[in-house]
C-alpha cells in the first residue's frame, strides 16, 4: 500500500487512496495527479504504479474521482483546510478551472463546483471584501474573523490566519477591482 505523496516511474503522484471499488478485481480507486501537467484523475489501485497520464502522455482515460463526502456538511477541518487555500490564491482566481481548486475537490471528496462555492463564501465574509477599498485595513481579530461561518463557531488559530502582506495585496487588488 503506498500512501500519498508516492510519485510512479511516470511522475504521476498518488494524492489519495479511496474505497471505492475500481474496474479490475480487487481494485480500489486511487487518485493521482499528474506532475507535468497538473491533471487530476481516477486509477485503479492495482496499475497505479505504471500508470502515464491520460492528458499529456497518452495514458489511457482516467476514471472517476470519488465523491465520497458530496452532501455532507463541511468539517471545521475541512474549513481550514479550504481557508488555507483562500488565503493563499487570488479572488479572481477562484473558479473550477484553477487546479488548485481540483485538487482541494480531490483531497477532500468533493465536487469542484462545491470546493469552488465555498472559497466564494469565505469571500462574503472576509473583511478585506467588507471594506472594499480601504487599503490596508485588518480585522482588529485575526484569528476570530470567521467565527460564525456557515452559522458554525469557527475559529481559525493564527497560523491560518491570512498574513498582514496578504490582506494588503489583497486590497490593493480590490482597489483596482482587479478581484
Ligand atoms: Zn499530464
Amino acid at each position: 500500500m503506498k500512501t500519498p505523496g508516492y510519485i510512479n516511474r511516470n511522475g504521476q503522484q498518488l494524492l489519495r487512496a479511496t474505497d471505492e471499488r475500481g474496474t479490475d478485481h480487487n481494485a480500489r480507486i486511487w487518485i493521482l495527479k499528474c506532475r507535468n501537467c497538473l491533471n487530476i484523475y481516477g486509477s485503479n489501485s492495482t496499475d497505479a504504479f505504471e500508470r502515464k497520464c491520460p492528458k499529456c502522455q497518452s495514458g489511457k482515460p482516467g476514471l472517476p474521482v470519488p465523491i465520497e463526502r458530496d452532501g455532507q456538511d463541511w468539517t471545521h477541518e475541512e474549513h481550514l483546510i479550504a481557508f488555507q487555500l483562500y488565503s493563499r490564491i487570488p479572488f479572481g482566481t477562484i473558479h473550477m478551472r484553477n487546479p488548485l481548486l481540483i485538487e482541494l475537490a480531490a483531497l477532500l471528496g468533493r465536487k469542484i463546483g462545491s470546493a469552488s462555492r465555498k472559497l466564494a463564501n469565505f469571500s462574503r465574509l472576509d473583511p478585506v471584501h467588507q471594506a472594499r477599498g480601504v487599503l490596508g485595513q485588518e480585522p482588529k481579530d485575526t484569528t476570530e474573523w470567521l467565527t460564525r461561518f456557515d452559522g458554525q463557531r469557527l475559529i481559525l488559530p493564527k497560523k491560518f490566519a491570512p498574513s498582514s502582506e496578504f490582506l494588503e495585496k489583497h486590497a490593493a487588488k480590490c482597489r483596482a477591482k482587479a478581484c
